[in-house]
């Protein structure tokens, strides 16, 4: 693949074709808002609805253990953008934590939060 650096910038730090800080903030952002309303589905003061009805025990437990697994890729993702934060303030974001290669444009484009090359993921 061709690299298209223009000069600019740090040597080794791909050029980006937009605001990582702005980036990372949006996704914090919408990771945040998706924790948030996660948890808002969980609010246990409810009372309604919940283990009322027979044979529903099963359904609610499968769904608890779902929105288990999306708090968990949740934060994890949400670890990735603390992450990508410091190593953009560090000066080193774009370089995978692997082995230090640029990580390719279209793939930080896609995840901003991205702190290894696709080998390395
Ligand atoms: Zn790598």
């Amino acid at each position: 693949m061709k690299d298209t650096t223009e000069g600019a910038g740090t040597p080794g730090v791909p050029a980006l074709s937009f605001d990582p800080a702005v980036a990372l903030a949006e996704e914090r952002a919408k990771v945040e808002a998706a924790l948030a309303a996660l948890y808002a589905g969980f609010t246990p003061t409810d009372g309604l609805g919940f283990g009322k009805r027979i044979g529903d025990g099963t359904h609610v437990a499968v769904e608890r253990i779902v929105d288990v697994g999306k708090q968990e890729v949740l934060l994890e993702k949400l670890r990735a953008i603390g992450e990508a934060e410091e190593e953009l303030a560090a000066g080193t974001y774009g370089l995978c934590r692997e082995c230090g290669e640029p990580i390719p444009l279209e793939r930080l484009e896609v995840r901003p939060y991205a702190t290894r090359c696709v080998r390395h993921a």
